[in-house]
């Protein structure tokens, strides 16, 4: 089994809506690729690939809100797969950690994945009301694909190596994941802390369920042990020139 990261552009943004400090700031949008023996997983899914036209109606909405992308055609979630020499066609599961565009954006590439996504945030995506609160874009993730629907913590192939921990808060369903192979122990942290400066400030942003939040986070930091590395939802420390995580690298 191998875990990939792989980075779908980057967000550029006032530092304070990503959790950090000082001016504007440039972060990437990973997601993260699973060969197991039983399939392919991906671990969230990047941006659609619509966002590469800064005039796309999406696109246009997120700059009303000083959020934009860069994004090019080597960044896709396509790409990415096709230099792993992985066809889209045969990627069994998408584990979604939350709803959001830059997790569910790319799930129209990967047409015959089941999506694994916990309860509330299936939920919460279809509600109107909690959608607009939370962000939550239909156009994404309404796509016709299977569903799978867990409470909870789950072993995604049953032998203890892929496994979904609840992280709600971000998102009412929010999730992360635990990955244990010969790479060493990794919990991908997704949206549950942007970065890790967001362990001791604890800088949430406004919309998010921050009691929900502070519970996921020290409830995923207890389950460290002295080899786990923690990969957090969009830090530029752990993916820039000096990466923390350059053996996860496409
Ligand atoms: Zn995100």
């Amino acid at each position: 089994m191998r875990l990939f990261g792989c980075v779908c552009g980057q967000f550029h943004s006032p530092a304070q809506g990503m959790g950090m400090t000082g001016g504007r700031v440039e972060v990437p949008v990973p997601f993260y690729v699973i060969e197991h023996p039983d399939g392919v997983a991906l671990f969230d899914c990047g941006l659609h690939a619509a966002l590469e036209d800064p005039e796309d109606s999406y696109r246009r909405r997120l700059r009303r809100q000083d959020l934009d992308v860069s994004f090019g055609p080597e960044d896709t979630v396509t790409r990415h797969l096709e230099r792993l020499d992985i066809d889209p066609a045969r990627v069994r599961y998408v584990v979604l950690s939350h709803l959001h565009f830059d997790h569910a954006g790319g799930l129209h590439q990967v047409p015959n994945a089941t999506l694994v996504v916990q309860r509330q945030e299936w939920a919460a995506g279809f509600d109107e009301q909690m959608a607009g609160r939370y962000f939550l874009p239909k156009r994404f993730f309404d796509l016709g694909h299977a569903v799978q629907i867990i409470d909870g913590e789950h072993d995604l192939f049953g032998d203890g190596s892929v496994t979904c921990i609840p992280s709600f808060g971000h998102t009412p369903g929010h999730q992360s994941l635990r990955v244990c192979s010969a790479q060493g122990d990794h919990i991908l942290v997704s949206d549950a802390c942007y970065n890790s400066q967001v362990v001791k400030s604890r800088n949430f942003p406004d919309y998010s369920d921050h009691a929900a939040m502070n519970r996921s986070l020290d409830g995923l930091l207890a389950l460290r042990g002295p080899r786990t590395v923690m990969i957090f939802g969009h830090d530029p420390d752990q993916w820039g020139e000096k990466a923390l995580l350059p053996s996860l690298r496409t």
